[in-house]
Order: structure tokens, then C-alpha cells, then sequence
């Protein structure tokens, strides 16, 4: 599943590749993934111009001119793709957004996605991104406002980093070598970290979600010109280790459940106080 790492890079890519170019035709193959009936979106989006392209969470933005956005969610997982003229496309795709240069790019959602198209006026009333909460690549995400996200919060601190009304980005991959650089149990209650953990939480979520962007994502995920990242398997402290040394204290990785989701921890560098 794409985490904000994957989609913090493909967006890069398609900022750089795609700003300037004209919108000339789409094709929806499955019309389940829009928001509105395919010919409306087929008039509104003709024509427009792509302005810019960022990352929030596990969305894709896509600025348009005049005055409308393209939010695209890529759900479990989905391999969105740039071609050009050159190019095959591939044989499988649910979307298909062609330029006035013949350039564009493939969607092939694999479980479910959404290709929204939203007004800038009706923006802030879009339900599936208006609540995400701060984006913790770049500013939004300071230390002061993680510790007001902190306070009075009585869930885990797993559930915590993983309600994206928080922090949006941060999933079930990413989040076990953030608890482990942090030494935090997944269980452990927000309301009992210290100021000390706390600083390290922050410091690790910031760590290990750079050092993925870094190497381009996970490997098993590609990027806009189809080439897989080099966040392989090995690149885990604890993620999908069970029974592996702790690198820091040699102790057996454990796999435990963890309220609905699974954990991989250090028992002993992470455990429960
Ligand atoms: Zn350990």
C-alpha cells in the first residue's frame, strides 16, 4: 500500500513532468472511481491546464487552470503511469488522462481508488481531504504542533499515528520502524510519554519517512515512469522481520497483534511500561 513516501515522490515527478500541458481527453472505464457522472467530468476537465501537482497524505493533488483540482487517491494500491507517443500502454487501465502533446498517464487501480474533480470554491467541503490532518514532510508538521496534537489524546500511540485526521501519510508499513527508532510499545498511551519521547516520536517520523523518500519508496511500488523504488525488505530495522536480530540489541523481532493491525517489535527496546 502506498504510504506518503511513494506518493511524495510520484507527485514530485508529476509536478516537474507535467505543469503547462493541456488537458485534451480522458477515459473512464470505470466510472465508480469519479465523483460525478463521467460526460460532466469529461466537459469540466477538457480543455484545463495543469498548474502544479503536490502531495497530502496518500492524496495527489493536481492544481487546474482555471480554478479546479484533480484529487486522486490511489487506495490499497494502483500503478499510475506516465506514457508518451513511444510508449505501450498498458494492457489494464481504469483511467486514462491523454494531453494535447499525445503525452499523459494510465491509472490501474488494483483494489479501489477515486479520481475526484473539485471546484477550488468547494475544495474545503471535499469529506475525503478536507479533515486531513498535517502533513509531516513539511512545515505543517512543527514540533509545537505535534505537541498540541498529543495533548488530551487517550488513545494508543500506534492508533495515534495512524488516524489521518492527525498526520496525514503515515500507515501500517512506516509506522513499525517509527515506534522502534522511537522505542515506543504501539501500545503504550499517549497521555504517559514523556517530553523526552515525545521528541524522539517526532525526530523518527521525520527520519524514517526522509529516508524512504530518499530511495524512492518501497520496491514494491512504482513510480510515474514505472521504475520501482529501492526501499527493499532490508531497509527495515524491525518492519516484516519477525524472529531477526534487533539491530540494536540482538533480541528475537516479534510479530503481535496490536488492536486491529499487527506490530513488529523489539520486546525488549520497546516495552510496554
Ligand atoms: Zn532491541
Amino acid at each position: 500500500m502506498p504510504e506518503l513516501p511513494e506518493i511524495t515522490v510520484k507527485a514530485h515527478q508529476m509536478d516537474k513532468r507535467l505543469k503547462g500541458k493541456r488537458i485534451a481527453n480522458v477515459e473512464v472505464r470505470q466510472p465508480k472511481n469519479l465523483n460525478m457522472p463521467v460526460p460532466e467530468f469529461l466537459k469540466t476537465v477538457k480543455g484545463k491546464i495543469i498548474n502544479s501537482v503536490w502531495s497530502k497524505g496518500k492524496w495527489v493533488f493536481i492544481r487546474l487552470d482555471p480554478a479546479y483540482y484533480l484529487l486522486i487517491n490511489l487506495g490499497m494500491n494502483a500503478d499510475l503511469i506516465y506514457f508518451t507517443p513511444k510508449h505501450k500502454l498498458p494492457e489494464k487501465y481504469q483511467f486514462k488522462l491523454v494531453f494535447a502533446d499525445n503525452t499523459g498517464f494510465t491509472i490501474q487501480f488494483q483494489w479501489f481508488g477515486y479520481v475526484h474533480l473539485v471546484s477550488e470554491k468547494d475544495l474545503g467541503k471535499h469529506k475525503l481531504t478536507a479533515h486531513l490532518g498535517a502533513s509531516p514532510i513539511n512545515e505543517e508538521l512543527t514540533p509545537e504542533h505535534f505537541e498540541q496534537l498529543l495533548a488530551n489524546k487517550k488513545m494508543g500511540i500506534k492508533s495515534f499515528l495512524l488516524d489521518q485526521k492527525n498526520i496525514a501519510g503515515i500507515g501500517n508499513v512506516y509506522v513499525q520502524d517509527i515506534l522502534f527508532k522511537a522505542k515506543l510499545h504501539p501500545n503504550r498511551k499517549v497521555s504517559t510519554l514523556s517530553e523526552k519521547e515525545k521528541d524522539d516520536l517526532y525526530k523518527a517520523i521525520l527520519e524514517v519517512l526522509n529516508n524512504s523518500i530518499r530511495l524512492g519508496g518501497l520496491a514494491y511500488e512504482k513510480d510515474f515512469y514505472g521504475r520501482r523504488g529501492k526501499f527493499t525488505i532490508d531497509e527495515f530495522l524491525v518492519g516484516y522481520k519477525t524472529g531477526k536480530p534487533c539491530p540494536v540489541c540482538s533480541t528475537p523481532i516479534e510479530k503481535v497483534r496490536t488492536g486491529s493491525t499487527h506490530s513488529y517489535i523489539c520486546p525488549k527496546c520497546q516495552s510496554l511500561k
